[in-house]
């Protein structure tokens, strides 16, 4: 799923309770759910092409600006970057909207439900990292296998059926 889902499902679990400790649950398991059901991602260079040095990297090698253009993870910060302001900017307005009292919590809960996606960037960034090379790993085994990538009418669409039924929920 791309992050402003994510992010939508996981302000749905700040609505279904008051307290924290089970919005953070709830929000988790709606990624790990929602990641395994088939669906459809946009490009993400850095996973194909593997980055190994990870920041180091980048910060070694990249001098002027338009070096940056050649490393596939900034093309994925960028595109990662503004799906997840407007997933955000979505989830704000209608907790806003509809839940004022409890808008950091739906708002809070969003951001844990990007958490786990969030981890795989810092672990292509830092890819020796221990922990994140662990987590990266269970992530991936709850992953669905199947990809609809290729397939973007019926990805796109179906995405976009899972938003309004979460839009639904959330207002
Ligand atoms: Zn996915
Ligand atoms: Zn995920």
């Amino acid at each position: 799923m791309i992050l402003a889902v994510h992010a939508l499902a996981g302000g749905v679990a700040g609505t279904l309770t008051s307290s924290w400790p089970i919005a953070i649950v709830f929000s988790l398991a709606s990624h790990f759910i929602l990641d395994a059901v088939p669906h459809w991602h946009y490009p993400v260079h850095a996973e194909k092409e593997k980055m190994g040095g990870g920041l180091r990297e980048l910060l070694l090698h990249v001098r002027k600006p338009k070096d940056l253009a050649r490393y596939p993870i900034f093309r994925d910060m960028l595109s990662a970057g503004l799906d997840f302001f407007l997933g955000l900017a979505l989830l704000s307005y209608l907790a806003q909207s509809f839940h004022p009292g409890d808008f950091w919590l739906i708002v809070g809960s969003g951001l844990v439900g990007i958490l786990p996606d969030f981890l795989t960037l810092l672990y292509l960034l830092f890819p020796k990292n221990r922990y994140l090379a662990w987590f990266r790993k269970i992530h991936k085994k709850i992953h669905s296998r199947q990809r609809l990538d290729d397939r973007h009418l019926l990805g796109i669409s179906s995405q976009a059926i899972i938003v309004l039924l979460i839009i639904w929920l959330l207002i």
